[in-house]
């Protein structure tokens, strides 16, 4: 569990952390010292117009107040004006040559790492100290994340600022991380408490990491002139010197790295490769093909959708009203990590959508799941005794407190995410494909179904029975159940799970419901006088025909758990109802990242069945540019926007909003490393 700093205010309303006995920055100009040690002493400014990538990456020990955030923000955004007026000063005199400037960076990615996070309210309380930076700190204390471990990754600005923040000891959390071998941070802001007072943050295991994340030629700064740190980041492989200190300090360090590794943060099976990304075809239209959409857009990728219907959201992403929690585990495992921040991102993704204007119909209402039988009772005991998510997320109550909450009598305690609600699928994933496209207009070919992908000299061509379209550099399948339709992706173990939601009129009774209750299945509150029920689980069948049989075991589903429930009794007619087949795998993982055939796999790897791990070599690209998202059938309205964000992270080399472990979880080869180590094909 994730505990907060407890601070105070000093005389001059400096914060200061009593459990360091530290002040959070200089009593004199914390603001000027933070722009002197960290901004200008890595040179940002000057490499922020001429820079190799489009986007610039700062990794931080310590956010406290987030001042060295706000600060680079402020800056970050001058250069963006600068820019931005430079090219309107081109456009006028129609400067043909030079147009658009390739080398000046125009996304800045912000890493920071904090054990003691500031509560919001002293957030805020110290933020007031710079009125030059509201318009960045006001951002910010919105978007200020719950004390759950791991990294948040929150977004500024229509993306061009994210800010990734990882809660836990550096330590953890920097060994936890994915990254490739090529390294993702260009800077590092070394800002702990003083040495002497927290010697936790300045180890050789944390700089050897430093070294390990840092692509060649990172530089870091630090306020600290401290022998040991020099000797220890040299060691680590950055070039020290000394600088002059701000202010009356005399000294401080500065470094560069010389000496970088080759080391990525999984085996070569796991790997993530770097794609071309100039020109993408994304095959579906669902929740999974929006949000990589909306992750390309961001980033300035050129793509086109290929919907097989006449529009988005026809397939499972096709109810009136879907629920949105993550599902979470009494244990830390990687698939609960997965939820956990999957369903904080999503949120405040759909939330910006809102606040954007693009809207659809939702209630942030918060779900409740019952403990229907005693299977159920027992996990959510086991939940409350590991208590290991933040209540934000996710708290136990009792048969009265969740009546309460949710406004009808049921007798059931259960556990609640008050973050949750419902949305109406089709029009969420029309808002974020339309959000997309404000940000970068995409190509779309709808009724337009896709049988045959093939690789050519110049990239990926896409045939339908009479067409064809590309090259593509890159295709990111999204299909959900059909995904394993072409030659390609035969051997993608897609489950289909066929559901069906009925829809039924609302009774007095029934309108009292407040929140989302999920039993076996799940029952929504009251929209356009009806209610969502469902959903059927029927394995095996691809039929998205609804069945009549199917909504009398949805009503009799949900009174078999409130037979005494006057909400549920009272129902009127079933109206209508949705069918559609939910693409999941064995574990109930999504899959996000590249595309490798099983026998390039099985012909890389094939040693594994004689336990050798492979550990750190590169892995020939046998399918370079093919990838899959999908997979989403369980809580993809939960998941897919955070894992279509890690997928195009990995393919354009920037840092990943998943450690690891996520990020091997969800790995598309991980059915066929699982059955090559076990000696199984
Ligand atoms: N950069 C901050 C700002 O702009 O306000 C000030 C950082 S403050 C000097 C140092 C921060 O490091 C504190 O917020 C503290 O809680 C955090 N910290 C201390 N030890 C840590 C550790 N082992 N892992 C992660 N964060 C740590």
């Amino acid at each position: 569990m994730i505990k907060n700093a407890n601070i105070h205010f000093n005389h001059l309303g400096t914060p200061v952390a009593d459990q360091f006995d530290d002040v959070y920055f200089s009593n004199d100009d914390g603001l000027a010292e933070s722009h002197y040690v960290f901004y200008q002493q890595n040179n940002i400014s000057q490499r922020l117009q001429n820079h190799d990538r489009a986007h610039f990456v700062i990794a931080e020990t310590g956010f406290g107040t987030g001042l060295n955030f706000l600060n680079t923000w402020q800056q970050f955004a001058a250069h963006l004006d600068r820019q931005h007026d430079k090219q309107e000063v081109q456009n006028q005199h129609d400067l043909s040559v030079n147009k658009s400037d390739n080398s000046s960076v125009r996304r800045l990615h912000f890493i920071s790492f904090e054990k003691f996070p500031i509560k919001r309210d002293d957030l805020a309380h110290a933020l007031k100290a710079w009125p030059s930076l509201h318009t960045f700190s006001a951002q910010l204390i919105a978007q200020y994340p719950i004390n759950l471990a791991g990294c948040h990754r929150l977004e500024f600005a229509d993306g061009r600022v994210v800010l990734d923040l990882y809660f836990g000891d550096v330590q953890d959390s920097i060994d936890a991380m994915s990254y490739p071998c090529e390294g993702v941070v260009d800077a590092w802001y070394l800002d702990g408490f003083a040495p002497s007072k927290n010697p936790d943050m300045w180890q050789q295991s944390v700089f050897n990491k430093m070294r390990a994340i840092s692509r060649e030629h990172a530089t870091l700064a630090t306020f600290t002139a401290a022998g040991f740190v020099r000797r220890g980041l040299n060691e680590a492989g950055f070039a020290m010197a000394k600088a002059k200190g701000y202010g009356k300090k005399r000294e401080m360090l500065i470094g560069t790295l010389t000496t970088p590794t080759e080391q990525q943060s999984g085996p070569a099976y796991f790997s993530h490769h770097a794609s071309t990304l100039n020109n993408v075809a994304v095959i579906g239209g669902g929740i999974a093909s929006s949000s990589v959409m909306y992750s390309l857009a961001k980033r300035g990728i050129t793509t086109t959708l290929f919907c097989q219907d006449d529009a988005l959201a026809m397939g499972a992403s096709h109810n009136v009203q879907g629920a949105v929690y993550p599902h979470l585990q009494a244990k830390n495992s990687p698939h609960s990590e997965m939820f956990a921040h999957s369903f904080l991102y999503a949120k405040r993704l759909y939330q910006q959508l809102l606040d954007d204007g693009f809207d659809y119909p939702h209630q942030w209402c918060g779900v409740l799941q019952h403990a229907v039988k005693q299977g159920l009772a027992d996990k959510h005991q086991n939940l409350a005794d590991k208590a290991l998510w933040p209540t934000e997320l996710m708290r136990n109550v009792s048969a009265t407190e969740g009546d309460d909450i949710a406004g009808v009598n049921t007798g059931y305690s259960g556990v609640f995410f008050e973050q949750g609600g419902w949305v109406n699928p089709p029009a969420l994933v029309t808002a974020l494909f339309n959000k997309a496209y404000s940000l970068n207009p995409i190509k779309t070919h709808f009724n337009c179904h896709i049988e045959q992908l093939e690789k050519t000299e110049s990239g990926w061509v896409l045939h339908t029975k009479t067409q064809q379209f590309g090259p593509f550099s890159d295709v990111i399948i999204c299909a959900g159940e059909h995904s394993d339709q072409f030659k390609q992706t035969q051997a993608l173990p897609v489950v289909g799970v066929r559901g069906q939601v009925s829809h039924v009129e609302a009774s007095e009774q029934s309108k009292q419901l407040k929140t989302v209750l999920c039993h076996k299945g799940y029952f929504t509150p009251e929209f356009q006088e009806h209610h969502c029920m469902g959903a059927t689980f029927e394995k095996n069948s691809k039929s998205r025909e609804v069945k009549e049989q199917d909504n009398q075991t949805n009503r009799e589903q949900l009174l078999s758990f409130y037979k005494d429930s006057d909400f549920a009794t009272s129902l009127g007619e079933i109206t209508a109802a949705k069918a559609a087949v939910r693409c999941s795998f064995i574990d109930h993982l999504p899959m996000a990242g590249e595309w490798a055939e099983q026998d390039d796999y099985v012909n890389a790897f094939a040693n594994l069945r004689l336990g050798k791990r492979y550990q750190y070599q590169p892995l020939a690209k046998p399918q370079q540019g093919l990838h899959v998202l999908t997979g989403f059938g369980a809580r993809g309205l939960c998941s897919a926007p955070l894992c279509a964000e890690h997928l195009v992270a990995c393919l354009n080399n920037e840092p990943r909003p998943f450690s690891e472990r996520v990020s091997q979880a969800i790995h598309p080869a991980r059915f066929i490393i699982r059955d090559l180590i076990r000696n199984k094909i």
